[in-house]
């Protein structure tokens, strides 16, 4: 979970400043933890505690505000505030993709990481991109944590979700304009990882598509931390941007679920 979360917070200063380069500095002034993060951790704290991912991801919200969460994400929190409901908003943006990481971790079987990156996704987003794109998320992270290599996860993310994985990382720097929904960001964060030579790598090339920075590093670096592992140093630097109670979750859950 570690490897989503430092990506997020890595990517989080170019969002609105594409770098479109694998140059630039790791932890650069101003870098902070956005719902990507927020959002992660209250997936894993579902899978620990049990029970229905939109209460945590509620929960979640009302514990972290103003961490940069969609417009319609926040409509969908404010109707649980005020009218008791959770009403999904047929979404098809990568905040489904971006917040899976932790379900490739937390079962054993693939059919419960499809079965439950559905369940994660469809409290908000019912829509069918939108649920793909968490299962083909979760399902590289299970793969790549069950040593599969980067050619049998590719083969099978393609037949499975029907993405396109054959653009070149190149290509989507060139003809990437901000873009946050799942079908675009979701088979890039893919490339970016199996393009990559290491973690910080697979973080730097997300980062280097441009548009929605944070989010393709978080999804990127989450499937990165279960092929590569996260040096350690990374970790620690990261630590010193999250709250305690953040880091107690990713704590026990890894100490639950780690490799
Ligand atoms: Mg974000």
């Amino acid at each position: 979970m570690i490897g989503g979360i430092i990506g997020d917070i890595v990517g989080s200063i170019y969002e609105d400043g594409n770098m479109k380069s694998k140059d630039f500095p790791l932890w650069g002034e101003g870098c902070h933890f956005t719902d990507d993060t927020v959002l992660t951790v209250a997936t894993a704290d579902c899978i620990l505690k049990g029970g229905r991912f939109e209460d945590y991801y509620y929960s979640y919200t009302s514990q972290f505000p103003s961490c940069g969460y969609g417009t319609n994400f926040m409509k969908w929190y404010f109707t649980r505030k005020f009218r008791n409901q959770f009403v999904p908003y047929q979404s098809f943006g990568n905040g489904s993709a971006m917040r899976v990481g932790p379900v490739g971790w937390g079962y054993e079987r693939m059919t419960d990481v499809l079965d439950k990156s559905r369940d994660s996704a469809i409290c908000t987003h019912n829509h069918e991109e939108g649920v793909r794109g968490a299962q083909a998320i979760a399902t590289c992270v299970f793969l790549a944590r069950k040593n599969e290599s980067k050619g049998h996860i590719k083969r099978f993310v393609e037949e499975k979700f029907s993405y396109n994985l054959d653009c070149s990382l190149e290509d989507g720097q060139k003809n990437h304009k901000w873009n946050a929904t799942s079908m675009q960001t979701v088979p890039q964060a893919i490339t970016a990882f199996l393009e990559s030579d290491n973690y910080e790598d697979c973080v730097r090339n997300a980062i280097a598509i441009g548009g929605d920075s944070d989010t393709l590093a978080c999804m990127a670096g989450s499937i990165a931390e279960a092929y590569y592992g996260v040096p350690s140093e990374l970790r620690e630097k990261a630590y010193t941007y999250l709250p305690e109670k953040i880091i107690e979750v990713i704590e026990k859950f890894e100490f639950r679920f780690g490799k």
